[in-house]
C-alpha cells in the first residue's frame, strides 16, 4: 500500500523532458507547474560538469554551452537505458564523446570522467525537487515521472533509477502522451475517446494514437489508457528549425569566420523563431567574430523553412493512423504537446491533416507536466473529482462596454454545450475588438474571473453598432471551452482555448454563488445604470448629429427644450461613469424616455432632408 499524497508529503509530476524539465503539483485547484513565481520554472536539460567538481543544471549550463563544450551534457535522456552501440549514429552530434559504460550502455566521458545518462538525469531531479521543495515548502520524496510512450522496459528501468540516484522514488512511470490526456481531463467524461497526441520537441518528435476508455465501461473502475500506436522521428524537433534558419541567414550573407559564430546564430535563431509567436516580423543582432550583424526574419520565411520539416511530422501521423488501423476523422481530439507546436505552420498543419483544430489551451511546453500531476494525484488517492465535470460549475460570458458581463453560457449546463450571441463596436470607423472571456455569477467584469483576452482584427470600418459580430462559446465533452469571435461582412474571425475549470476549486465555485445572492439586487441596479449608460451615449452622440444637420430646420424653442433633455442625460451619463453605484436608475430611465420622446423630430426632419438630399 502507497502512503498518499498530502501537502506535508506531496507527490509531484515530472516531465524529464530531452530539451526542457519541469515539475508540477496539483492542489485541489487544479495543477500548477511549481517554481513558476521564481522565474526558472523551465529548466534546460543541460548539465556541466566543472573540472572543479561542482555541477550546475539548467539555464546556466545552458548558457555556458558553447563556451565550455567538453564540460557540458544535453539531450542525455536519448542515450537512457540504450546501448552504446545503438547511439553511436546520433551520439556524434555530442559536445562529449560517447563511451560503453557497464554492461556495454552509452556513456558519455565528460570533465575527466564517465558518467551515465542516469547520473545526469538524476542531476536534472535534483535540481527539480529542489525547485519543487522550495515551492512547496516541505520536503518531496516522490514523483510520478514522464517517458516517451515508445520507451522500452530498459529505458524506463534507467528512468527509475536516475530517480532513486536523485533521492526520489518513482511512484509511477507515465506516458507522456497519456500525461498530455490527463491534462486535459480526458477520460473523465462518461465517453470513452480515441485521441491523438502530436509531441514535437527541441530535438525529437513522436505521435501517438491512444485510446481513453472511461473506468466504469472498461470495468476495472480505473480509466484505461492504451496506446494503439505510436510513430515519430528521434532527430527532428525545434533545433532543426533553428539550424534550417541559420542556413538561410549564411546564404543570405551573414559572415560565419568561427565554429562560435553559427552557436551565435543557432542562438540567434531560436529567438528569432520564438518571438514570431507574437509578430509578424523581428530582427535579432547577433553579435558575431567580425562585428554585430542584424538577422531579420518574418512570419512567411519561418513558415517556408518549416515546411519540409512539418510535412516529415504528417508522414508519421500517417504512419501513426496505419498502425492504429484507423483514419484522421476518426480521432475524436488531437492534443499538442511540445514548445515547437507553437509554430503557426504546425498548427495549420496538424489541423488540416486531421480536420479539427487541436487542443491547444494548456501551454505545450508544460501539458505533460500538469499531466503529470494530475496522475500523481490519482495515484496519490486525491483524486481531482471536485468539478467534474458534467455540468458547467459557473456561467461563461464576455466583457462589454460599460464594465459587464454578457453571460452565453449558465451555470449548470450540462455539457457538451454551445451558444451564440451578437455583437458590435462602440465607436464609429474600429477596425479592431478585444474579447475578454469571463466566468462567474456577478453582473460586473471585475467581479469575475478573467479566463483570456483576444483580438478580433481587420474589421471594415463602419459606424459604430454597424458591424455584426457573432461571438460563439463551445465547451467540449472534456470541459474545453473555444470562443471565436467572426465579423459578418468580412469574415475576419479570431478564437481562444481555455479550460475554465482550472484554478477552481469546489469551495470556491460555492462561495462565488453565495457572493452572487447576496449582491444580486444592488448588481442588477449597476448593471440597469450601466446599460442605461451605454445606450443614452450612442443616443446623444446621434442627436448631436443630427442637430447639426438640420438645426436650421428647426425652432428654437423646440431646439432648447431639446438641449435640456441632453443636458439632463448627459449629466447623468457622466454620474455614471465616475460610478454607477451613485446613479439612481429610475429617474435615469425617466430621463431617456422623456428625450426619447423629443428626439423623434429631429430624427424625422433629418431623415426628411437626407432623402430631399
Ligand atoms: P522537449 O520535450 O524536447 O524537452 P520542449 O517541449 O521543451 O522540448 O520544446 C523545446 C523546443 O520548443 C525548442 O526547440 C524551442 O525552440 C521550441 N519553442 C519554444 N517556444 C517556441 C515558440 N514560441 N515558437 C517556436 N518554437 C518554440
Ligand atoms: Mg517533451
Amino acid at each position: 500500500m502507497q502512503p498518499g499524497s498530502s501537502p506535508a508529503d506531496p507527490i509531484v509530476g515530472i516531465d524529464l523532458g530531452t530539451t526542457n524539465s519541469l515539475v508540477a503539483y496539483c492542489e485541489p485547484s487544479g495543477p500548477r507547474v511549481l517554481g513558476e513565481g521564481s522565474g526558472g520554472a523551465m529548466v534546460p536539460s543541460v548539465v556541466r560538469y566543472h573540472t572543479s567538481g561542482s555541477v550546475t543544471v539548467g539555464a546556466k549550463a545552458r548558457e555556458d554551452r558553447n563556451a565550455f563544450p567538453a564540460e557540458t551534457v544535453s539531450s542525455a535522456k536519448r542515450l537512457m537505458g540504450r546501448s552504446a552501440r545503438e547511439c553511436a549514429e546520433f551520439a556524434r552530434g555530442f559536445s562529449v564523446p560517447l563511451v560503453e559504460g557497464p554492461r556495454g550502455l552509452a556513456a558519455l566521458a565528460v570533465a575527466g570522467r564517465t558518467r551515465t545518462p542516469q547520473e545526469v538525469a538524476a542531476d536534472i531531479l535534483r535540481e527539480l525537487r529542489a525547485i519543487a521543495e522550495a515551492d512547496l515548502g516541505v520536503p518531496v520524496r516522490r514523483a510520478v515521472i514522464t517517458v516517451p510512450a515508445y520507451f522500452d522496459d530498459a529505458q524506463r528501468q534507467a528512468t527509475r533509477d536516475a530517480a532513486r540516484l536523485a533521492g526520489l522514488e518513482a511512484v509511477r512511470i507515465v506516458n507522456e502522451p497519456t500525461a498530455a490526456a490527463l491534462a486535459y481531463g480526458i477520460g473523465q467524461s462518461r465517453r470513452s475517446e480515441r485521441i491523438a497526441v502530436y509531441d514535437l520537441g527541441g530535438g525529437t518528435f513522436d505521435v501517438t494514437v491512444l485510446d481513453i476508455v472511461p473506468g466504469h465501461e472498461a470495468g476495472t473502475g480505473a480509466d484505461c489508457f492504451q496506446v494503439l500506436s505510436t510513430a515519430g522521428d528521434t532527430a527532428l524537433g525545434g533545433d532543426d528549425v533553428d539550424r534550417a534558419i541559420v542556413d538561410r541567414w549564411i546564404a543570405q550573407g551573414a559572415p560565419v569566420r568561427a565554429e562560435h559564430d553559427r552557436a551565435a546564430l543557432v542562438h540567434a535563431a531560436e529567438r528569432a523563431k520564438v518571438a514570431l509567436f507574437a509578430q509578424e516580423r523581428v530582427t535579432v543582432e547577433c553579435t558575431l567574430s567580425v562585428g554585430v550583424h542584424p538577422c531579420t526574419l518574418d512570419r512567411a520565411e519561418l513558415d517556408e523553412v518549416c515546411r519540409p520539416l512539418v510535412a516529415r511530422t504528417l508522414d508519421a501521423c500517417a504512419r501513426a493512423l496505419r498502425d492504429a488501423q484507423c483514419t484522421a476523422r476518426e480521432i475524436d481530439r488531437v492534443v499538442l504537446v511540445g514548445g515547437s507546436t507553437r509554430l503557426a505552420a504546425v498548427r495549420e498543419a496538424v489541423a488540416r491533416f486531421f480536420g479539427q483544430q487541436p487542443y491547444t489551451a494548456l501551454d505545450p511546453d508544460r501539458v505533460v507536466a500538469l499531466g503529470a500531476a494530475v496522475q500523481a494525484a490519482i495515484v496519490g488517492g486525491g483524486r481531482r473529482d471536485l468539478l467534474l465535470l458534467d455540468v458547467i460549475p459557473l456561467s461563461l460570458g464576455i466583457e462589454t462596454v460599460g464594465g459587464t458581463i454578457a453571460k452565453l453560457v449558465m451555470r449548470n449546463s450540462p455539457i457538451p454545450t454551445r451558444a451564440h450571441e451578437r455583437f458590435s463596436t462602440s465607436k464609429d470607423g474600429q477596425t479592431s475588438v478585444r474579447i475578454h472571456v469571463l466566468q462567474g455569477e456577478r453582473e460586473l467584469a471585475e467581479h469575475c474571473r478573467s479566463l483570456g483576452t483576444f483580438d478580433l482584427r481587420g474589421i471594415p470600418p463602419m459606424p459604430a453598432g454597424i458591424p455584426q459580430i457573432e461571438v460563439l462559446f463551445t465547451v467540449d465533452q472534456n470541459g474545453v471551452l473555444v470562443v471565436t469571435a467572426v465579423e459578418k461582412r468580412s469574415g475576419t474571425e479570431a478564437s481562444i482555448q481555455v479550460v475554465p475549470s482550472y484554478g477552481l476549486t469546489l469551495e470556491e465555485v460555492e462561495r462565488i454563488e453565495r457572493e452572487s445572492l447576496e449582491h444580486a439586487r444592488a448588481d442588477m441596479t449597476v448593471h440597469r445604470v450601466i446599460d442605461l449608460r451605454v445606450h443614452s451615449e450612442l443616443d446623444l452622440k446621434w442627436i448631436g448629429e443630427a442637430l447639426v444637420r438640420v438645426r436650421g430646420k428647426l425652432e428654437a424653442g423646440y431646439i432648447a427644450e431639446l438641449e435640456a433633455a441632453m443636458a439632463a442625460v448627459r449629466a447623468r451619463c457622466e454620474a455614471a461613469a465616475r460610478d454607477p453605484r451613485a446613479v439612481e436608475p429610475d429617474g435615469f430611465h425617466a430621463a431617456k424616455q422623456a428625450l426619447d420622446r423629443l428626439s423623434m423630430r429631429v430624427h424625422e426632419t433629418s431623415i426628411a432632408e437626407t432623402l430631399r438630399g
